[in-house]
């Protein structure tokens, strides 16, 4: 940080994340919810195309799924007073907009002053949640426009964050932490890959009390592009005022190949959007569709900050462990359900095996890894390795096989001879044999040399073709050979 007169320049940054929600169907009509979907214009009627005449009629499922991200903000308000809520239009030409404005929310959002847990040491101040309808996609060929619109009508939620942000760092933590939640309320799938989840900037640095010039970033399209964005327009706007100069309100764009912010545009201002009314949707009262905050509340499963907390403080798991389980809601719900089969034993055991080896096949797998293994079969396989019943080489097999194919862990252990073979009369069949067969080095032991025993332990190993218990191995064989 650059400092003037021994005050340093703060940087002070608000985000706007758009997230398209995971509904069936469209905000407004009953068009199928699948903005990614490779045939163009396959998904539209005459009310996403926005012809005159064409009614909207709203889609109950996005309102709900915006009030659920609400109550998981704790936010103070879900509408406005006594849960009024409305949509509003909003105007402005562009060739992916079919009605030359969009439907949004701007006096009375859905939700208004929650906060987002779980990043920094108190959470981050949200200002605004409501809900809108996306645009249609633009794309350009040459001297050609095209218009996909399929996109156009799918339910999107705008977050709004006061700017309560201080670092290039919190910012990409918000938007992990948002990114993860969403996930796990099954609001959105919120891939920004995939446009699912889109994050813009705002940002300003002062080294006094007045907030600095605010200039937007947008298409920002990874949580390390807006690290490295934040973190070069801080340079940036501080070596501006350094040397003299001021910043400019305006919006800027990342470019990725030279790894800085560019000028787009002068930014419109709110009354240029001439917001009015929307005429076509009557007003509600959140109550109106039997949503209440309580009834909400008993849907939220456990939020991703609670759940860090207790596998640290419940569980005793690492950080970086609880965090990874955490990080993937499917990994956490294999992790609950494996506690819960195991009577709450075995916590930091069952995180090993789900951390280090369950994991490892995600990079090959994706999300098909979740599609056969259950927090069950993970509970049973690590009770077989306790009861030694297993070997952590045969767990290894069986976890492959569960997780390639599914199936209960000890008929495939049985199935395919992975059971360890801890019988006492079997193995010490095995173990006398072996020492008839090793005379010299047998001798070579009972004269004190120590380790000759692994090899006997190996040799009885290799007889067994793997399946003994090589603990159970090593204690016959000393008793034995102090006969
Ligand atoms: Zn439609």
């Amino acid at each position: 940080m650059r400092t003037i007169m021994n005050m340093a320049y703060i940087p002070t940054i608000g985000l706007e994340i758009h997230a398209e929600l995971s509904t069936e169907s469209k905000i407004f009509c009953g068009c199928k919810n699948a903005p990614n979907e490779s045939q163009p214009n396959t998904l539209i009627c005459p009310v996403c195309l926005g012809y005159p005449g064409a009614m909207p009629e709203l889609n109950k499922e996005a309102v709900k799924k915006v009030l659920l991200v609400g109550v998981a903000l704790e936010a103070k308000k879900l509408g406005g007073d006594d849960g009024y809520t409305q949509f509003d239009r909003k105007h402005y030409f562009y060739p992916d907009i079919p009605k030359g404005y969009q439907i949004s929310q701007h006096l009375f959002p859905l939700v208004a002053d929650g906060v987002l847990r779980g990043v920094g040491k108190n959470g981050v101040a949200v200002a605004r949640v409501h809900l809108e309808e996306d645009t249609a996609k633009s794309s350009h060929d040459g001297e050609h426009s095209l218009v996909d619109f399929n996109r156009a009508g799918v339910p999107l939620m705008e977050l709004v964050t006061y700017p309560d942000i201080h670092s290039a760092e919190d910012a990409g933590a918000f938007g992990e932490e948002l990114q993860l939640l969403l996930k796990t309320l099954k609001v959105s799938n919120a891939r920004m890959e995939w446009g699912e989840m889109r994050v813009e900037v705002n940002i300003s640095v002062s080294n006094n009390d007045t907030r600095g010039t605010k200039v937007e970033i947008k298409n920002l399209n990874s949580f390390k592009v807006v690290r490295d964005a934040i973190a070069y327009e801080i340079e940036r706007q501080t070596a501006l005022l350094e040397s003299g100069g001021t910043v400019v309100q305006e919006t800027r764009g990342w470019n990725d190949a030279t790894g800085k912010t560019v000028s787009q545009r002068v930014k419109e201002t709110a009354a240029e959007y001439r917001y009015m009314k929307e005429p076509d949707i009557p007003p509600f009262f959140i109550s109106t569709y039997n949503f209440t905050r309580e009834s909400l509340a008993q849907e939220l499963p456990i939020l991703p900050y609670v759940k860090r907390k207790k596998y640290i403080e419940e569980y005793k798991l690492q950080s970086t462990q609880a965090e990874s389980i955490v990080r993937s809601p499917q990994a956490s719900i294999v992790f609950d359900n494996a506690l819960t089969y195991t009577n709450n034993a075995h916590a930091i055991k069952i995180a090993n095996y789900l951390t280090s080896d369950v994991l490892s096949y995600a990079e090959t797998l994706g999300d098909t890894l979740w599609n056969f293994i259950t927090g069950e079969s993970l509970g049973k396989i690590i009770e077989l390795i306790e009861k030694g019943t297993l070997s952590s080489r045969g767990a290894k097999e069986v976890l492959a096989i569960v997780i390639k194919e599914g199936g209960d862990p000890l008929t495939i252990a049985a199935k395919n001879n992975f059971i360890q073979v801890s019988n006492e009369g079997e193995l010490l069949a095995h173990v006398q044999k072996v020492i008839i067969d090793n005379g010299t080095v047998v001798d070579e032991y009972k004269k004190g040399k120590v380790s000759s025993l692994q090899f006997l332990v190996g040799s009885v190993m290799k007889l067994s073709k793997g399946s003994a218990n090589p603990q159970k191995v090593q204690e016959l064989l000393k008793e034995e050979l102090s006969k």
